[in-house]
């Protein structure tokens, strides 16, 4: 069986206006160059990246308050899944995506990785002063946020992105409504995001 190409698209739905539409083909799903050389390129991509959070945080921000004014409420549903970037339970990032229910829209995500190529490099090297030195610069822009198992990175997005809820978007996500995880499930709402009496 060959080896399948990166990207996110588990799903294989099309990401269009905030909103997942129609399934999508090969030849549409995102690329990601991991061979940029020159400093200006990496500049262009960081400016890229910037760029790109920047829409995308307004993008979800007037989400939210859309799935605010549809239901009227800042207690809302929403779906909630996680896609990984390789299949079976090894893959070394995900994402985790909240829905809003009435919307449709995105409302929020939490990419998790637990790997990262600057560390690769240096993983045999970590009792040296340089490794100190470099681990300085680097802390900041580690791409590693998640040190637990690859399965449980949806648990783990998921109750990073409930506990940011109220910060991002002055909403609770009070009713989620999952794949059938029962685990996950269970383990999100034992998180207790939420202030005392809001249960999920
Ligand atoms: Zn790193």
């Amino acid at each position: 069986m060959g080896k399948r190409k990166a990207g996110y698209y588990t799903k294989k739905k099309k990401f269009v206006d905030n909103r997942f539409t129609n399934k999508i083909s090969a030849s549409e799903e995102p690329r990601v160059s991991h061979n940029l050389c020159s400093a200006s390129e990496k500049k262009f991509a960081a400016n890229q990246e910037e760029i790109a959070s920047a829409v995308a945080n307004e993008s979800v921000i007037k989400a939210a308050e859309e799935e605010v004014s549809l239901t009227n409420s800042r207690d809302i549903s929403v779906s909630c899944d996680g896609t990984w970037l390789t299949r079976g339970h090894s893959s070394l990032q995900g994402v985790c995506t909240v829905i809003g229910a009435k919307s449709g829209k995105v409302l929020h995500t939490q990419v998790l990785s637990v790997s990262c190529k600057g560390c690769d490099r240096w993983k045999n090297k970590t009792d040296t002063v340089a490794y100190s030195e470099w681990w300085e610069s680097h802390e900041c822009e580690c791409t590693i946020n998640h040190k637990g198992s690859s399965g449980n990175m949806e648990v783990e997005g998921m109750k990073q992105i409930l506990n940011r809820s109220l910060a991002t978007h002055n909403v609770q996500y009070v009713n989620y409504i999952g794949d059938g995880d029962t685990k996950s499930y269970k383990a999100v709402s034992e998180s207790q995001p939420y202030r005392s009496g809001v249960t999920i």
